[in-house]
């Protein structure tokens, strides 16, 4: 037997726990894994607008998650250098391979957002589960935002919370589906009793409301829910970064410029013509972790490691606890035609939220669906400007 290579999994979210537990259970005597994680629980963020509601408690510790072999070092990753991580408690790691699953979190695009609350990240869905509570009567709550967060958060917050004024303000909802599906969506969001301004594009957060630029909307509680951005460790650390500062790998996800690095999850950036059609999410960051653990896996045994091919399979919306909508999708992320709506839709969503934890414990068995066929071609020098 030959020597057992050292990983380094920097990140404990979905795609930082499916890579450690399959690299764990496949690669037994081969591979020593150390998760690093600033907290020694799982966050489940696909649940954070519902805990920020009271809804749920999306906090599990990790030891019950992480396979028995995979060693948890509680700490925050400050910098990584060409064989070790330095951390933010004076230690540091050596490693063979590492990867890097740092997943992301609250963007900060917005004059006055510091103003705002927010579900980005546990942190932030905590201290807005606090503030909910803290509410008198008829108080109101404007979320910013028409993306999936926004539109499960507005929905969430009305159902728990029914003496709050919830209101919804966005350029549009959900600008990617169809028309029937939006104006159905719109329909659900009313019926739970939150009042939308579509149309409107926020300009500014204060603290006791938004300014939109088509007028003011006071706001005892503001909720911003745009898009995500990722941590600049990768950035800070010298390693090869798209300009949003996610990790830049090979269609393999192996970092250019850094054959022992492999990425996975939010913060990492393939080529366009295997990742083009991936947004952040959790449907695609399990897969890319299961990925991730293989490359490694091939890079240790000194084989060639396959090129990513993950396909989507549709779009959940939880609407409150009791109603739900989803759209099914192709393979390169477009909408199909099935859509399913209602108390269906919303068992779905729960029971794809529980599918996720139980994938990552049995790691080996888990499996996805294959690539899509892309839409954007790669640049080709030729093609480029
Ligand atoms: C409210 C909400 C609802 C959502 N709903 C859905 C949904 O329905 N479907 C869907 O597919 N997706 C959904 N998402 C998106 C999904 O949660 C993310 O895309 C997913 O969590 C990404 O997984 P990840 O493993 O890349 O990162 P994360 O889950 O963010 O995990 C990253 C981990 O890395 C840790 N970390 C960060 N920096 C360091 C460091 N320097 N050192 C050590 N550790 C570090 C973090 O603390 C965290 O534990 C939702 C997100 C939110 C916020």
């Amino acid at each position: 037997m030959g020597a057992v290579a050292q990983v380094v999994v920097v990140g404990a979210g979905y795609a930082g726990v499916m890579a450690a537990n399959r690299l764990a259970a496949t690669g037994r005597s081969e591979v020593g894994v150390t998760v690093v994680n600033p907290r020694p629980d799982f966050v489940e963020r696909v649940r954070l607008h519902e805990h920020a509601a009271g809804a749920t408690n999306a906090v599990r510790p990790l030891s019950g998650l992480l396979h028995r072999d995979v060693r948890l070092r509680v700490a925050t990753v400050d910098a990584i250098a060409e064989r070790s991580v330095r951390l933010d408690d004076g230690g540091a790691l050596a490693f063979d391979y590492l990867l890097y699953a740092v997943g992301s979190t609250v963007a900060r695009g917005l004059p006055g957002v510091e103003h705002a609350w927010h579900v980005a990240d546990v942190d932030g869905a905590e201290a807005l589960r606090t503030r909910l509570r803290q509410l008198p009567e008829a108080a109101r709550v404007v979320v910013i935002g028409g993306g999936l967060t926004g539109i499960e958060t507005s929905a969430e917050i009305a159902y728990h919370h029914p003496s709050l004024n919830v209101e919804l303000v966005a350029p549009a909802l959900a600008a990617w589906l169809p028309d029937a599906s939006r104006t159905r969506i719109a329909g659900k969001l009313a019926a739970a009793g939150v009042v939308l301004h579509t149309g409107r594009r926020a300009t500014a957060v204060h603290p006791d409301g938004v300014a939109t630029d088509a007028g003011w909307l006071p706001s005892a509680c503001t909720v911003w829910a745009g898009a995500f951005a990722v941590p600049d460790l990768a950035r800070r650390s010298g390693l090869p970064v798209a300009p949003d500062g996610r990790l830049r790998t090979d269609e393999t996800l192996v970092c250019l410029d850094h054959g022992r690095i492999v990425g996975a999850g939010d913060a990492v950036a393939p080529p366009r013509h295997v990742a083009g059609h991936l947004r952040m999410s959790c449907q695609a960051a399990m897969p890319l972790g299961a990925h991730g653990a293989d490359t490694v896996l091939a890079l240790i045994r000194g084989e060639r490691p396959a090129a990513l091919s993950i396909g989507m399979v549709g779009q959940g919306i939880s609407l409150g606890r009791r109603d739900g909508f989803a759209q099914a999708t192709h393979r390169d992320d477009t909408p199909r035609r099935f859509t399913l709506s209602g108390r269906a839709a919303a068992l779905v969503k729960e029971r794809v939220c529980r599918f996720t934890l139980g994938a990552m414990r049995f790691p080996r068995a888990y499996r996805w669906a294959s690539g899509a066929t892309p839409t954007v071609p790669e640049p080709t020098p030729a093609t480029v400007r």
